[in-house]
Parts: structure tokens; C-alpha cells; sequence
């Protein structure tokens, strides 16, 4: 966990939403219940009050130094939700309230001073809601937060169990560069090595797994070390290839005959829209597509182009600068020089174990 780190948890027990926090290392803060803050210091009139009931609107604070009771009602005075088209989405505004003391928490007094629900004025709906509050007991509520982690815990080692089994079963073992179980391969002379498996590489490379048909990491560290190579292969590759003006210049070439492309497929369009939208339905229309009924109906070929990016993760257009094809560069180097350390303390740390497989057999 981190330290300071703000979670929101929704407790089905006590059927209670809040968000806490570690203070240290198993010692919880509780920080927020829904949306009200506490404790409230010398806020209202000088004294301290904490949280004592709330509800989605509304808290009521209680005095905490005084033997005579005070209570203040805080809440939400209207609320509103419009959706932005800006942004596509509904944004939610909330406006609160002047806190108001008050000598009781009872539903008379909150009905008082409730405010009318906008829109609502004429029949006198109250906004603030007596019979949904729910009471604040944070001691409680984290007896109750641990209680809960424990269970998903439990939940998740049985499920850890049933997954061995499974493996066990299909003699899987965990695979030395993508560390998922794959099936060893048991006939033959294969000595039950990893079967081949997809992986997407880290960088630009899809297809068979490196650490395919290596000894799974459980029996030797020679699947990782391959995939070490791998890696070191990709930045070697990578350092040959540091982004200049050249490539820049390359890259824009690709560019402009992507966007002459892209211009000539539309004027083709356009003069023989009529034509290819009674033939072709809909749903069947693409790029591609038109540029095979154009080769078929018309005989004019073109070569499909594609949109340029470098590295698999910039857009490249007229207007890229060499700086940003350099820092994406940069940040695939510093990734692969990452991978390369951690994966490398992993294989230097190597111990033998027995695959899922062996551990069910040795406990027969
Ligand atoms: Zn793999």
C-alpha cells in the first residue's frame, strides 16, 4: 500500500461508502464519508465537531469538548447536472450550504432548515433527508474494512489454489519471458519445454513467445536469458537508430504520399460515388474496399498506403518536430533499460522449483 494514498471503498457489510488512507504501515485513516469532510476545527463557531450522521447531502457535525450537545447541519443546497458537449460528458455541480447550528439531530429540526429542492418549491420538498442518514462510526468501519480484505484475501489464495490445480493438471509451468503457464511439451525429444505461445513484445514485435520451447522458469533461467537478449537485441537495435533530420525527412516523405493518397481515393470517390454506393451495401464500404471494386470495375490500380507513426507510438504529420520523435525514442530506450535490470536481478536470484505439476505429485 502507499502511504498517504487516498482509496475509496464501498463496504457491503454495513453497506457504507468511504475513502481512507494509510497512516502507517496496518494503521487506516478514514478521510471522507461520501462527500463530507471531518473533523470540522473551529470551523462553524470556534469549537470542534465531528462528523455524526450524513447522508448524500447533508452531515450533521456534533460537538465533541462540551457536555451540552450543539449540532451543525452542513449539506448540499442544490445540485445540478448538465451534459457538456465540450467534453462529452455529464458534468455534475454541486453548491453547498451555509452550515446552520442547530440544538437537536432529530428529523424535525434537519426538516426546519432543510432547503426546498430546486424545482420543487411549490409542494415544499425539503432537500435534506432525515431517514437515510447513516451513522458515523469509523472505529467500526474499519474493524469492518478489515474484516472484508481478509475475505477477499482468502478468496484470492483459493482462487491462487484452484489455478495450481488446474495448471497441475494441464502440466503447465510459467513460461521464463512473459511468466504466464503454458503446457510443456512432454512428447518426443522436447523434454518438456514451453509450447509455442503468442506474446506481444515489449517494443514493436508480435508473434511466437522467446521463451517458447525453452525450459520453463521453474527448471532454468534459460527462457529469460533469451528474452534478455531480446530485449538488449531491441535497444542495440534502437541506439544504431537514434532519430536525426534524415529520418525526419523520410518520415515526411511517407507523409506526403499518404495525404496524396488519401486525396486521390476521395476525388475517386467523389466521381464514382453513385456507381460504387449502388453496388456495394453499406456495412461492406471501406478504403480497402473501394480500392479493390476500383481495380475491378475500372482498372485503375492504387497501392494502399497507411498512416505514418514512428515506433508504433507517434502520429507523424507535416508538422512533427525531431525533438518528439527524440523523446519517444528515449522513452523506449529507457523502458528497455528498465526491463533489462529488473528482469536480469530476477534471473541472478534464480532458484530451482518444482513446476505446479511436481508439487501436486510430490504431495500424493
Ligand atoms: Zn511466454
Amino acid at each position: 500500500m502507499n502511504i498517504g494514498e487516498i482509496k475509496q471503498v464501498y463496504i457491503p457489510i454495513v453497506k457504507v461508502t468511504f475513502s481512507y488512507t494509510y497512516v502507517d504501515d496496518d494503521e487506516i485513516k478514514i478521510t471522507n464519508a461520501g462527500e463530507h469532510k471531518f473533523p470540522i476545527k473551529k470551523l462553524f463557531d470556534g469549537s470542534t465537531y465531528d462528523l455524526f450522521k450524513y447522508n448524500g447531502t447533508v452531515a450533521i457535525y456534533k460537538r465533541t469538548e462540551k457536555k451540552k450537545n450543539y449540532y451543525f447541519a452542513w449539506g448540499i443546497s442544490n445540485r445540478d447536472s448538465k451534459y457538456d458537449k465540450s467534453i462529452g460528458e455529464q458534468v455534475h455541480t454541486y453548491e453547498w450550504a451555509e452550515p446552520v447550528k442547530i440544538s437537536g439531530a432529530t428529523r424535525d429540526y434537519i426538516e426546519d432548515i432543510s432547503p426546498l429542492k430546486k424545482g420543487f418549491e411549490n409542494i415544499n420538498a425539503k432537500l435534506w433527508d432525515y431517514y437515510s442518514f447513516t451513522t458515523f462510526k469509523p472505529d467500526l468501519w474499519i474493524t469492518k474494512l478489515h474484516q472484508y480484505q481478509d475475505r477477499i484475501r482468502i478468496k484470492e489464495e483459493q482462487d491462487y489454489q484452484k489455478k495450481q490445480e488446474k495448471y497441475a493438471r494441464e502440466n503447465r509451468a510459467q513460461c521464463g519471458a512473459c511468466e504466464r503457464y503454458i503446457e510443456r511439451w512432454d512428447e518426443g525429444n522436447w523434454d518438456g519445454v514451453i509450447y509455442d505461445h503468442g506474446f506481444q513484445q515489449v517494443g514493436h514485435r508480435a508473434g511466437v513467445c522467446v521463451g517458447a520451447r525453452y525450459q520453463p522458469w521453474e527448471k532454468s533461467p534459460e527462457g529469460k536469458i533469451a528474452y534478455i537478449k531480446d530485449l538488449e537485441s531491441q535497444k542495440d537495435w534502437l541506439l544504431n537508430n537514434k532519430p536525426d533530420e534524415k529520418l525526419l525527412a523520410k518520415l515526411k516523405k511517407s507523409v506526403e504520399i499518404y495525404v496524396s493518397f488519401k486525396k486521390m481515393l476521395k476525388e475517386l470517390y467523389e466521381v464514382n460515388k453513385k456507381e460504387y454506393e449502388e453496388s456495394v451495401r453499406y456495412f461492406d464500404r471501406s478504403d480497402d474496399d473501394f480500392i479493390r471494386w476500383i481495380r475491378i470495375y475500372h482498372n485503375v490500380n492504387i497501392e494502399t498506403q497507411y498512416p505514418v507513426n514512428y515506433l508504433h507510438s507517434l502520429h507523424v504529420w507535416k508538422e512533427t518536430q525531431l525533438s518528439e520523435l527524440l523523446n519517444v525514442w528515449q522513452a523506449k530506450v529507457d523502458l528497455l533499460t528498465h526491463l533489462i535490470i529488473n528482469e536480469q536481478d530476477k534471473v541472478d536470484n534464480w532458484k530451482a522449483q518444482q513446476t505446479p505439476k511436481e508439487k501436486r505429485d510430490a504431495s500424493n
